[in-house]
Parts: C-alpha cells; sequence; structure tokens
C-alpha cells in the first residue's frame, strides 16, 4: 500500500492506493532463474487457498516444474504488508504461513544447482546443503534474512550472495562502499564461505573468490522499482552458473537482468526474460553476447 506517510502505533492513515502484487524471494528468483533459460523445479509450500492457487498457476504459466510445491492444509499462504511513503521509506511485516512447512527435498536426482534462500526454516536449508554434499551438488545461497549457517557446513556453499545489509548483519562491518564490502568479503571467507558475492545496488556487485576480486558496476539505468533486483540478480546468476559461465561473466548478465528488472513497476512481472536481458547487454558499447 502506497501512502502518504507511514502511520506511527495507534493511527491511521487514509488516501493510500493498494497493490496486490506475487512475490516471495524463493519464487522471484525461481521466475528469474527460469526466465534466464534454467529448467526450474520450485521447492516451497502454499497455503490451501486462493492466492496458493493463484501463485501456483503464475509459476506454470512461466514453465516452472511445480510438482514439488506442497499444499498445506493448516496454514495459509506466506503473505507480507508492505506500506511505503512518499520517499520510499517503508514497514513490512510478514506472516509466513506455509513457508515455514518447507521440508528439505528428499533426493538430489537431476539437480544441477541448489538456490536457497533464508525465508523458509533454517533446519531445511542445513539439510538441504548436507543434501547437496552427499550429492556433489553444488549450492548457491542467499542468505536473505540472514540465517546463521553452522561452520562446517559454510566451505558446501560453492557461492554465498548477500547484499550490504546481510553483509553488515553476518559480519557487524557497516557496508556503505566498495572498500567496507570488500572487509565484509574478507571476514566472510574468514568464516570459511569460499566465494562470497555482495550486491550493492547501483553501487553494483564485488564478487571474491581464490586471490580475486570481481567488480561488476551496475548497468546505469532509470530505475522505476527495484524491488525484485536482488532476486532477478540470484536466479539469473544461478541459470548462468549451472550453464559453465566463467563466473564474471555469469556476474555480468546477472546485473543486467537486474537492472532490467527496475524498469518496470511490481516484482515479478518486471523480471526479464533472456531475449530481453541479450538485448539490453547488445545495447550497452563494449558488452558482447
Ligand atoms: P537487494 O534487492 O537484495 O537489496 P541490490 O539492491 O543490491 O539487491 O541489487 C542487486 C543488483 O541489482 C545490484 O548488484 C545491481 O547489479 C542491480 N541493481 C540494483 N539496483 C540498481 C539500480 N538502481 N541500477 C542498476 N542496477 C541495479
Amino acid at each position: 500500500m502506497q501512502v502518504a506517510q507511514l502511520p506511527a502505533p495507534g493511527h491511521t492513515v487514509l488516501g493510500g492506493s493498494f497493490q496486490h502484487v506475487s512475490g516471495g524471494k524463493g519464487a522471484n528468483q525461481a521466475v528469474a532463474a527460469r526466465r534466464a533459460g534454467g529448467n526450474v523445479v520450485l521447492h516451497a509450500a502454499l497455503g490451501r487457498d486462493t492466492y496458493g492457487d493463484e501463485l501456483l498457476g503464475h509459476y506454470e504459466t512461466d514453465g516452472i516444474d511445480c510438482s514439488n510445491i506442497f499444499r498445506d492444509e493448516h496454514h495459509p499462504t506466506g503473505t507480507a504488508v508492505i506500506l511505503v511513503d512518499g520517499i520510499g521509506e517503508n514497514l513490512i511485516a510478514v506472516a509466513s504461513g506455509a513457508n515455514l512447512s518447507v521440508k528439505p527435498p528428499t533426493s538430489a536426482k537431476n539437480v544441477g544447482v541448489f538456490l536457497l534462500q533464508g525465508e523458509i526454516p533454517a533446519e531445511t536449508i542445513f539439510r538441504t546443503i548436507n543434501l547437496a554434499l552427499d550429492a556433489h551438488i553444488p549450492v548457491i545461497l542467499n542468505n536473505a534474512p540472514v540465517v546463521e549457517i553452522p561452520a562446517n557446513l559454510r566451505a558446501a556453499v560453492d557461492v554465498l550472495i548477500v547484499n550490504e545489509h546481510e553483509a553488515e548483519a553476518m559480519t557487524g562491518i557497516d557496508v556503505r562502499n566498495r572498500e567496507s564490502a570488500e572487509r565484509a568479503i574478507s571476514c566472510l571467507r574468514g568464516h570459511g564461505y569460499p566465494c562470497v558475492l555482495v550486491t550493492l545496488g547501483p553501487g553494483g556487485v564485488l564478487c571474491s573468490y581464490n586471490n580475486e576480486i570481481l567488480f561488476q558496476p551496475a548497468f546505469l539505468v532509470n530505475p522505476v522499482d527495484t524491488t525484485a533486483a536482488g532476486d532477478t540478480f540470484c536466479g539469473a546468476f544461478a541459470a548462468r552458473y549451472i550453464c559453465g559461465d566463467p563466473l564474471d561473466a555469469a556476474i555480468t548478465f546477472a546485473s543486467a537482468a537486474a537492472a532490467c528488472s527496475t524498469l518496470k513497476v511490481g516484482a515479478q512481472p518486471s523480471i526479464p526474460d533472456n531475449a530481453q536481458t541479450n538485448e539490453f547487454l547488445a545495447s550497452k558499447p563494449g558488452f558482447r553476447i
């Protein structure tokens, strides 16, 4: 809901405008990975309610394999209520509902990469990483919201992706720019993560792998709505990573997809497909695909 001013406790504000949009990190990232050309199986839980039916319909339209989506009879579909004021400040409350019923997959058969987010139970994340470890399958973890990953599982996270707030929550370092992001990255490497990407919104992406630091500046755009930029980045990155793209190429593609997603309002409707991202990249001097 867009409001002129956020209400203080006990207050009511009138005159807002309401929009109902599909979201959730896992779902947005699944859509982004699918539109970037990946074959995606979404492992999730939805309530047995009209929101759940509607979301399932969207995923199926996008060509996402929904056979592993659990319909929870006892909890409603996860929902967030978001208030945004005239200067972009927001208030967000999340009712996780069925998201807390997501169980780990029982098999890693035919999985090329696991892409995980923090909006499901921590235990499910840990058990999925263990499953991936046993099956020698790479894991990309977008640790948002931040979950404390046990030290013995961190080396099994092939790529950790966090934004500046999550990097700060994981390290205690106030991440504001490239220099502080580098310090946070080296701290996270010290915690045992082999490859760390910190996304800095319009400040681009910083990545550390082996002894190299890669920096991808953000593409210059006039953003209309940056809601799903981070999720678009993660999904598109995973789709390219699984194709065997070198890290820098996957990061460039994901940054272009994320920049494209800022050009339209909404979360899932704004996520570009491969053709749109490639067209965007081709329009940027110096980028060849
Ligand atoms: P999150 O949504 O998780 O906070 P970020 O805001 O860091 O993620 O955005 C992820 C990526 O999306 C950035 O690293 C950048 O590549 C791209 N991006 C985000 N905002 C912009 C922007 N205003 N202009 C261009 N690219 C952007």
